[in-house]
């Protein structure tokens, strides 16, 4: 039996009616995909920790005064956010070079980029979301200027907010991505911050063992993608065994403690 209306199902969520107009539930999946979908599994747990990130990171967004679509947690794995209109353009945000940059242009995975940078990519998985300039979103209609100067802005705002507050986990945040959205308010509207803030769509590194702690670890198969979001999680102080952001991460200890 079917309790709600169902909007959209994409890799790792689901999008269901919200219960007042204007409003989404978004929930989270253990599904896993990687290079367009052509390599499929579930991470244990992943939408749980997900869900629980993605909370805390929109909610600080908030109180520095990023707008986004939060509107607060439901249950394990189920959020309340505000319906937008998607804008179809990926913003990704890269502090260090890795993935994708470094297979492009050849430039070692741990470099650090003189500047942060910003790229964007088409949203359509037909296309296998290709990477475009500005000039094509203006062209195409997808965004307008100011509302790419908006976009601009809060990616910077995020990546400085974001860097600090893994910085002070011990944690490298190499690269990320960003999706944002138009809310309406007559004839005028706004973009604010949508999607999810999670390790599927960051690279964090152990700022002492360089351990990958984020969906890398899938895509490369390198196991222990279940350890490595809840000690992302754990360092934020989202799970109950809590010791303290100091640690250094040894995942193959950590491995061989819970028996694995
Ligand atoms: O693959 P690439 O190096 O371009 O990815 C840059 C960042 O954007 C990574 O943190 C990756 O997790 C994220 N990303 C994403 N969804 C995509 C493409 C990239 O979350 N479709």
């Amino acid at each position: 039996m079917s309790r709600r209306r169902q909007i959209y199902e994409g890799k790792a969520k689901i999008l269901y009616e919200g219960p007042e107009p204007g409003t989404l539930i978004q929930y989270f999946k253990d599904d896993a995909t990687a290079f367009n979908a052509q390599k499929k599994g579930t991470i244990q747990g992943k939408g749980v920790i997900n869900n629980r990130i993605s909370e805390y990171v929109f909610t600080r967004l908030n109180h520095i005064g990023v707008p986004n679509h939060f509107i607060r947690r439901l249950n394990m794995r189920e959020q309340l956010v505000r319906q937008v209109e998607i804008i179809p353009i990926e913003v990704v945000v890269r502090n260090v070079a890795a993935g994708s940059i470094s297979k492009r242009l050849g430039i070692p995975e741990g470099e650090m980029l003189p500047h942060t940078l910003i790229e964007y990519y088409y949203k359509d998985d037909a296309l296998g979301d290709p990477m475009i300039a500005e000039e094509h979103i203006r062209c195409f209609g997808w965004a307008g200027h100011d509302e790419m100067q908006d976009i601009a802005d809060m990616a910077i705002r995020v990546n400085d907010f974001m860097c600090g507050m893994f910085a002070a986990i011990n944690i490298r945040l190499i690269d990320f991505k960003l999706e944002f959205g138009r809310i309406w308010d007559g004839d005028f509207s706004r973009v604010i911050l949508a999607d999810e803030i999670s390790p599927d769509g960051c690279r964090l590194w152990d700022m002492h063992t360089g351990e990958k702690l984020d969906k890398d670890r899938f895509r490369r198969d390198l196991g222990g993608e279940e350890e490595a979001y809840q000690e992302v999680a754990r360092r934020l102080g989202l799970l109950q065994d809590d010791n303290g952001p100091s640690e250094v991460f040894d995942l193959s200890k950590h491995r061989k403690l819970r028996g694995k």
